[in-house]
């Protein structure tokens, strides 16, 4: 999965967290088969459930890119990708990395 967070590349131990872009703190974890690095569990669990909401949503098996945009007190808005398909969606996250808004954008 490609990933760029606020304009840069993410998701590994050198670009940093998936979801927010950080270099601190070590975490991995498996998403879609690929392991990814967050900088704590409550981003992985952001990342996990936002990933599976977009599937659910858009009725992919997978995504292949995901452009994020924000932080999480101003939420994210973020644009997915799969086989040229594009899914537009604002998200807000809770304390535990629950979904607390999830907007689909046209
Ligand atoms: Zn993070």
């Amino acid at each position: 999965m490609k990933i760029v967070v606020n304009g840069k590349p993410a998701g590994t131990k050198e670009t940093g967290c998936a979801i927010c872009g950080a270099t601190w703190g070590e975490y991995y974890a498996e998403v879609d088969g690929e392991k990814l690095f967050f900088c704590c569990d409550i981003c992985a669990a952001e990342f996990i459930n936002m990933i599976n909401e977009v599937k659910k949503r858009a009725g992919w098996e997978r995504v292949d890119e995901i452009e994020i945009n924000g932080n999480y007190y101003a939420g994210r808005t973020c644009v997915a990708k799969h086989e040229g398909k594009e899914f537009k969606f604002y998200i807000r996250f809770g304390d535990e990395g629950e979904i607390t808004t999830f907007k689909v954008l046209s």
